[in-house]
């Protein structure tokens, strides 16, 4: 694994800089992933070689560049194990894509009275957008509770999903405590009671394979640059039963059937969804993104990686006196992101301090304030291992902190 690390982190020339003076070691990967320059490259390309827009006119870099664009979107489907492309939309990323099916699905189907379901451990991205709904509907937003190991209590999910629920909006892995929910039974639980379930993959794609019809998922989301793709790219998955069913989002060019002086008519799904020229270079670097992926890291070879970080470093962080770690302590039921506070250390002091030694890590309240409420802080530090990461990169973040625990403690020496 070891020689297969260091063929992946070839890939990424941000890797050999030095931050002050340091070898950059790079745990933000929550937040967002490196590119790997194959995909830079794969943009250049479309730049260099067929720059156009797509779904218009009929000259080449034209057709070009909606074939290429159109073969990415059968990748994702293959990717995440839709049924159709159809079921495929192109967004700008995964809080772009969560604010659509609350605007569209969640405007037509949610009334007065009904109940939508979050969990307490959502991203802003996957709560904002359904207590907007609620308060506009008069609906009841429902939020399941914790269990003592910090996971997510599925007794409680059994609890808060039932007839009355119309939605259930779950992260797949939450981006504070690294733990997988369990998104098959919740789905279950979901359709049993006549709800959909929405789910944020915002930090599972990318970490370990998704399959969207074995989860039983009726729309997925999730984002390209946490993926070691480009920023400004999201999809959307939706069955397209439902995304049939579904308003349109934006309007504009490119989503129409039809227009004349008085009405429109839609154009089918996916392009419904996908008003104005799209992300182009986005789509045709997440294509490459997918490749490097599947072909270069091996997916399932990630999280095997990440879980032998999380495994290696976790007890070694309990034993520094004074630490606390969130989420649960089992390393098998968690992806690379652990979140911690140090004694009475501010997280963003902390993080200034390892950032002095070129280690970055994220501080604050990691768009999720319910659930570090719930944990009973307002922010945390945060280091997120990713496939390039390796032991002595945990080496260094531990005697980094060790350091700063010191300097905190007793100043300069
Ligand atoms: N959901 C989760 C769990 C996240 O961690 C994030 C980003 O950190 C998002 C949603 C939002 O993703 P984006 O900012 O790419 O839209």
């Amino acid at each position: 694994m070891d020689k297969d690390i260091q063929r992946i982190r070839a890939e990424f020339p941000i890797l050999k800089k030095q931050v002050n003076n340091n070898l950059l070691v790079y745990l933000d990967n929550a937040a967002t992933t490196q590119m790997p320059q194959v995909v830079e490259e794969k943009i250049k390309s479309f730049d260099e070689n067929y720059r156009a827009n797509v779904h218009r006119g009929v000259h080449t870099l034209g057709l070009m560049a909606t074939e290429r664009y159109e073969n990415v979107r059968r990748q994702v489907k293959d990717f995440i194990g839709a049924k159709s492309s159809k079921e495929i939309i192109f967004t700008s990323g995964c809080t772009d894509s969560l604010n659509l099916i609350a605007a569209t699905y969640g405007e037509k189907n949610i009334k007065a009275g009904d109940d939508i379901v979050v969990s307490i451990m959502e991203h802003h991205s996957n709560l904002l957008p359904w207590q907007l709904l609620a308060h506009k509907k008069g609906a009841n937003l429902k939020y399941i509770e914790l269990n003592d190991h910090q996971e997510l209590d599925l007794k409680d999910a059994a609890q808060k999903i039932t007839s009355s629920t119309k939605i259930v909006a779950v992260t797949h892995v939450s981006n504070v405590l690294g733990c997988i929910n369990p998104i098959k039974e919740l789905a279950q639980l979901a359709h049993k009671n006549g709800a959909v379930i929405v789910v944020d993959g915002a930090q599972a794609v990318g970490h370990f394979e998704v399959d969207v019809r074995n989860l039983e998922a009726d729309f997925y989301a999730f984002s390209g640059h946490k993926i070691f793709g480009p920023d400004g790219i999201g999809v959307l998955y939706g069955k397209e039963q439902l995304l049939n069913e579904m308003p349109p989002y934006r309007l504009g060019g490119e989503m129409i059937a039809n227009v004349t002086r008085t009405g429109a008519t839609w154009a089918p799904v996916p392009q419904k969804f996908e008003a104005g020229t799209p992300n182009i270079e986005g789509v045709i670097g997440l294509g490459a993104t997918i490749d490097f992926l599947k072909d270069f890291c091996h997916i399932d070879q990630i999280k095997e990686h990440e879980q032998e970080l999380v495994e290696y470093i976790l007890p070694k962080l309990q034993s520094i006196n004074g630490l606390t770690v969130y989420g649960p302590q089992d390393p098998t039921k968690r992806i690379g992101v652990i979140s911690f506070n140090l004694d009475r250390i501010h997280p963003h002091d902390l993080a200034t301090a390892l950032d002095l030694e070129g280690i970055e890590i994220r501080a604050g309240h990691h768009c999720a304030q319910p659930l570090l409420q719930t944990l009973g802080v307002e922010v945390a530090a945060r280091a997120s291992f990713s496939i390039y990461n390796t032991k002595s990169e945990a080496n260094k973040l531990l005697s980094g902190l060790v350091d700063a625990k010191e300097f905190f403690k007793n100043g300069f020496k």
